[in-house]
């Protein structure tokens, strides 16, 4: 049998234990020998440059500042210590992958931050395992996300009303991932945003991969900003942006920011906020589980306790949170 526990991040090695599989580590792994490490997606609390071989995507590898050694596409398969490695796509971010392990006795499913509502970069499979290993993030009742496409359209009304009052939009999001999507929508409704350096670079590496987004860069801000404009930032510039586009265009700049769950932050001073995640909610995570008929669930990050709690009640299965 495989075991499962969290060290330096989820590590999964069978009988001897002298191989090790680590998902996701938050610390830089320096033995290199007898290990592979799984990077799921190129968030920053993910992406360590280290010692022992990394498996991703190849989309994960452009977006880290180093390369993977392995790279594999989704479904291509890799052996490691008797057991038959894959990823699938988990619709987070771009190159975002669920892992699927398959040892000589089960099926193990790391699922990694996902969504299975669809979006620009498809849809997650639910994978039918013998355990699966979900993340907790929005995991209690009270996270239930709204119909994306009302809000997406909600987003775009206001922006029109704010134009039309003559002022400028600013748009804070998180620069990889929600910054493409909102890229995206834009373009979708006719309207190019302009973006700043470090939203560029990653739309730019959206766009080689197949994910065609229109943008102007600050190359061009003179001719945008001549008129009132709709630009991106990161959500944590807002303001500082907001004040200077103002002071340049003589115009005041309305602000949104864009967010997963909007009560989690404190948004004082800024006009608007609009519900976009990338993330599963509460009743997405159930969904999976219900879905992927698990024996045995393993609850991480964020609210993994309380989940297992309701994961074992509702489901009569095994749940526990791996810590
Ligand atoms: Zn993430």
């Amino acid at each position: 049998m495989a075991s499962v526990i969290m060290k330096e991040g989820i590590v999964i090695s069978q009988d001897n234990g002298k191989h090790e599989l680590i998902l996701d580590p938050n610390k830089k792994v320096r033995h290199k020998d007898n290990t592979l490490v799984s990077i799921s997606h190129a968030h920053s609390d993910h992406v360590r440059k280290h010692e022992a071989r990394v498996l991703c995507t190849p989309e994960t590898s452009c977006l880290m500042p180093f390369e993977a050694k392995v790279r594999k596409k989704y479904w291509e398969e890799i052996e490691f210590d008797g057991m038959t490695v894959t990823q699938a796509n988990a619709n987070h971010i771009l190159g975002s992958s669920q892992l699927v392990i398959d040892t000589k006795d089960e099926r193990i499913v790391y699922t990694g931050d996902f969504r299975l509502k669809e979006s620009m970069l498809g849809k997650a499979e639910i994978i039918e395992a013998d355990t699966i290993i979900i993340e907790s993030t929005y995991g209690l009742p009270k996270f239930r996300f709204p119909e994306i496409r009302e809000v997406q359209s909600q987003l775009i009304d206001w922006i029109e009303r704010e134009k039309q009052k003559g002022n400028n939009v600013l748009l804070g999001a998180y620069s990889l991932g929600k910054a493409q999507e909102v890229t995206k929508l834009l373009n979708e409704s006719g309207e190019k945003p302009l973006v700043n350096e470090q939203i560029a670079y990653y739309n730019n590496i959206y766009k080689k991969n197949k994910v065609n987004l229109e943008y102007y860069t600050t190359e061009k801000d003179e001719e945008v900003k001549e008129a009132p404009f709709t630009a991106v930032t990161q959500h944590n510039k807002i303001k500082e942006e907001a004040r200077r586009l103002s002071s340049e265009t003589g115009r005041k700049t309305s602000t949104a920011v864009l967010t997963g769950w909007s009560s989690l932050y404190n948004f004082t001073g800024i006009h608007k906020t609009f519900q976009l995640p990338d993330h599963a909610d509460f009743y997405q995570i159930l969904e999976y589980v219900e879905n992927a008929k698990p024996r045995k669930v393993l609850t991480v990050h964020g609210y993994s306790k309380q989940l297992a709690k309701i994961i074992e009640k509702l489901f009569s299965i095994k749940a526990k949170p791996l810590e």
